[in-house]
């Protein structure tokens, strides 16, 4: 095995910028990806990517805002996941450095799905990561909070720690997700989502992903992308 040092994190990050996007790539093993990530992959036997992860992940590797549409069941989770690991991983984030990453979901049960997919993909990964959906009392979750790197979120309830847990920061974060932005402001969380991107840096790395195109989800990537990447797959006919 190679050993991972600095070379390696050099190397990586300049395979990432020489990264063409133009040239398509299919498998997961055709991308800068670290060794963390490659294996993480692997070992939950993902080899070759879906359309939206192929068309995605290239852009969002070198950092470029994404605004994602693909049905149900087209492999979204990967397409933020991955990136979200590397360009934590190639920035070198440790705990020291507190939240690098938070992912907004509609319901509860979107947010476990993708905690359990970052766990899996995630596991030879050092980050912390960590659930934020209620059920549990503010006070249990505000200590956890300021520890973590990674967090999956209801809107109403990551708002509430934004707004209460003195110790929760949030202005080191690198990037943020949107999963399912549709329902989420089919859900009547649009005014939540405004109010979490407000607690946010200005200077970030955004995706946003929705199943349809709807006026809504217009609106908000207006407000909260810069010159994404659109990227649309469609059902052959
Ligand atoms: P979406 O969020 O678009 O509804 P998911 O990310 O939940 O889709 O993925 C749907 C299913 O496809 C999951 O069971 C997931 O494990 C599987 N999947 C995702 N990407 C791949 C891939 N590259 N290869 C094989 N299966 C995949
Ligand atoms: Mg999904």
């Amino acid at each position: 095995k190679r050993k991972r040092g600095q070379e390696d994190l050099t190397s990586l990050i300049q395979r990432v910028e020489d990264l063409d996007l133009k040239s398509a790539v299919k498998n997961f093993s055709d991308l800068p990806l670290s060794e963390p990530t490659a294996d993480g992959l692997s070992a939950s036997h993902f080899k070759v990517m879906t359309d939206i992860q192929s068309r995605a992940i290239n852009h969002a590797l070198k950092g470029r805002d994404i605004l994602g549409a693909a049905k149900t069941g087209s492999g979204k989770t990967l397409a933020f996941l991955v990136p979200i690991l590397e360009n934590l991983y190639r920035k070198q984030w440790t705990e020291h450095d507190g939240l690098g990453a938070l992912i907004l979901a509609p319901t509860r049960e979107l947010a476990i799905q993708i905690f359990d997919v970052l766990r899996k993909v995630g596991r030879y990964h050092a980050f912390s990561a960590g659930l934020v959906i209620g059920g549990k009392s503010l006070r249990e979750e505000q200590e956890r909070l300021g520890r973590m790197n990674i967090l999956v979120c209801t809107p109403g309830r990551i708002l509430q720690h934004l707004d209460q847990t003195a110790m929760f920061e949030t202005n080191n974060l690198q990037l943020l997700v949107m999963d399912e932005a549709d329902r989420i402001l089919d859900m009547g969380f649009q005014k939540s989502v405004d109010a979490i991107i407000d607690h946010l840096p200005v200077k970030r790395q955004t995706m946003l992903f929705s199943a349809t195109q709807t006026k809504k989800v217009g609106d908000l990537a207006r407000l909260s992308l810069q010159e994404p990447e659109y990227v649309a797959v469609h059902e052959a006919a």
